[in-house]
């Protein structure tokens, strides 16, 4: 393992939008890659450039009718609304195909040994799509089919998925649940969209519902006591984060306070052994919805955790040792 990190992403990941004003909207990108040029830890990346999934990956995590019809109903013009928080644009499509194909990319790199860690900048985001319906904002699930790709392309045994937000990652769980080649461990914040998740729907997934008004305490506790213990008993040969950076106090989304330090703990060696898949991980990261104001702070969320570096901290070869940050 050679410790390298892979950046993949894709222009028309930047196309696709949902109309004025809509949170999820391509600002979100350009506040993590801004914030990565700026401090000089975009040099320490590795760029790929995302392929477009195939039907065939997509339908190891989607029903097949759903991929054809979406594939189908792309707008030419306008938006087409998929759900009451989800559309489509005429560069939508595209993104979505690309962000899916991001995971099985990061897959395939992280599998041959080209890198150590590659982390998805990708939208639009992918942890509420179910096998069957976009939802949330969401299209395919870019998650489920690079486990997928992992497993039914690859053979590997066991994929551990690790998903953090204020919202539960339902279709994530749709999808995985009753996999048993797969353990899902998730938080969010109970009673909130999209009100799932108290009760998970097969042994194979660790659902943490936290009140509202949870901080960093809580949540490392949760790690502790729920997280750890079935990771270290799981033992995955590859570790996906979906990484929401929404329960941030400065979210407007959602109630949880996490600073940017208890989302850094969340994947910190600590918490995660070092030794979890022997370091190899990929990350399709959905960011939070509060980088519009002057400091970034999601930007500065995701690149502190991503590199285990505090916002002072200047890029140097030490952040991506594999000691030091075994994540992404
Ligand atoms: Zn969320």
């Amino acid at each position: 393992m050679n410790g390298a990190c892979a950046w993949i992403t894709h222009r028309d990941c930047r196309l696709h939008e949902m109309g004025e004003g809509h949170p999820e909207c391509p600002e979100r990108l350009d506040a993590i890659s801004d914030y990565l040029v700026s401090t000089g830890l975009m040099n320490l990346l590795i760029p790929y450039e995302a392929p477009a999934a195939t039907p065939e990956q997509l339908g190891r995590a989607h029903a097949m009718l759903y991929v054809r019809e979406l594939m189908a109903s792309a707008p030419r013009e306008g938006y087409l609304q998929l759900d009451p928080d989800t559309s489509m644009n005429p560069h939508s499509l595209s993104a979505a195909l690309h962000a899916a194909g991001a995971a099985v990319l990061a897959t395939d790199l992280v599998l041959g040994g080209e890198v150590q860690r590659a982390f998805c900048a990708v939208r639009p985001p992918g942890h509420h799509a179910s096998r069957e319906a976009a939802m949330g904002f969401c299209l395919f699930n870019n998650v489920a089919v690079g486990i997928r790709h992992a497993l039914d392309f690859h053979g590997l045994q066991r994929v551990a998925l690790a998903d953090f937000d204020v919202h539960h990652g339902n279709g994530s769980e749709d999808i995985l649940a009753g996999d048993e080649r797969v353990l899902m461990v998730s938080t969010f914040q109970r009673d909130l969209y999209p009100f799932l998740g108290n009760v998970p729907l097969g042994l194979n997934m660790e659902n943490v519902a936290l009140e509202r008004g949870t901080g960093g305490a809580e949540l490392r506790r949760a790690f502790e006591d729920s997280w750890r213990p079935r990771l270290e008993a799981f033992r995955p040969q590859l570790l996906f984060i979906s990484a929401g950076f929404d329960a941030h106090r400065a979210d407007e989304m959602g109630g949880l306070r996490w600073v940017e330090d208890d989302a850094a703990g969340a994947e910190a060696p600590e918490f995660a052994p070092g030794s979890l898949a022997d370091g190899l991980s990929i990350r399709a990261a959905r960011f939070g919805f509060s980088f519009s104001n002057a400091s970034s702070i999601t930007a500065r969320s995701v690149a502190s955790d991503f590199f285990h570096v505090t916002s002072s901290s200047r890029a140097s070869a030490s952040v991506i040792n594999p000691a030091m940050s075994w994540q992404v």
